[in-house]
C-alpha cells in the first residue's frame, strides 16, 4: 500500500478577473518549482510581451474548433468572446506521475473540472474589495472600457460560485496569498481521506 505512487494533486486556481490570480500564480509557480502549470489555448489576441507556449498557445477559431472536435480539452470555454480551453494529454500525464499540477481557469472552466475531478483542490482568489477589483481591471490597461465594464459586472456575479470551491484565498498581499496556497496545498497532502 505504502509503496503505490499516488496521483498528483489537482489545484484550480479561478475567481474574478481582476483578483489577481495571474500574478498569484506566477508568484507560486516561481516559489513551487515541483507545481506543473497547465498552459491554456485560446482564440484572444497576444497581449505585449505574451509568449506562445508560455502564456497560452494562441490559435485561431479554426483550429481551436478542430481542437473541441478532436476531444483535446479537459474543459474549454468562452470568456468574454474568446474560446478559453485546456489541452488535456499535459494535465493527464503529470497527474499520472504523481506531479501536481495547477490550472488557472475561469469559473465556468472550473465547475466542468469539478465535475470530472471532484477530488481536485479548487481555490477562489477573491480581491480585497470591489472597488479594488474595479481599479486593477482599469490599471492593467490592456482592454477597453467597454470590456471593462462587462468584466466588472461578471466579476459581481462570480462572487455568487464561491460556495462551489473548497477555499477561499483574499489577495491583500500576493505574497500572502501565496503563503496560503502553499499552506492548503500541504495540508491536502496530508489528508487521511486522500487515496
Ligand atoms: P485573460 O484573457 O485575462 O488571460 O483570461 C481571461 C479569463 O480566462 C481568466 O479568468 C482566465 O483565468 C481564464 N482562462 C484562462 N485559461 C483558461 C482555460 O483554459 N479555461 C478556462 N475555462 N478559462 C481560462
Amino acid at each position: 500500500m505504502l509503496s503505490k505512487k499516488k496521483k498528483g494533486l489537482l489545484i484550480v486556481l479561478s475567481g474574478p478577473s481582476g483578483a489577481g490570480k495571474g500574478t498569484i500564480c506566477k508568484a507560486l509557480m516561481k516559489k513551487e518549482k515541483n507545481l506543473k502549470l497547465s498552459i491554456s489555448a485560446t482564440t484572444r489576441q497576444p497581449r505585449s510581451g505574451e509568449i506562445e507556449g508560455k502564456n497560452y498557445f494562441f490559435k485561431s477559431e479554426e483550429e481551436f474548433e478542430k481542437m473541441i472536435e478532436n476531444d483535446s480539452f479537459l474543459e474549454w470555454a468562452k470568456v468574454y468572446d474568446h474560446y478559453y480551453g485546456t489541452p488535456k494529454d499535459f494535465v493527464l500525464k503529470n497527474l499520472e506521475e504523481g506531479n501536481d499540477v495547477v490550472l488557472e481557469i475561469d469559473i465556468q472552466g472550473a465547475l466542468k473540472i469539478k465535475e470530472k475531478f471532484p477530488e481536485g483542490v479548487f481555490i477562489f482568489i477573491l480581491p480585497p474589495s470591489m472597488e479594488e477589483l474595479k481599479n486593477r481591471i482599469k490599471k492593467r490597461g490592456t482592454e477597453t472600457e467597454e470590456e471593462i465594464i462587462k468584466r466588472f459586472k461578471s466579476a459581481y456575479e462570480e462572487l455568487n460560485y464561491v460556495s462551489r470551491y473548497n477555499y477561499v484565498v483574499i489577495n491583500d498581499s500576493v505574497e500572502e496569498a501565496v503563503e496560503k496556497i502553499k499552506a492548503i496545498i500541504i495540508a491536502e497532502k496530508c489528508r487521511v481521506d486522500r487515496n
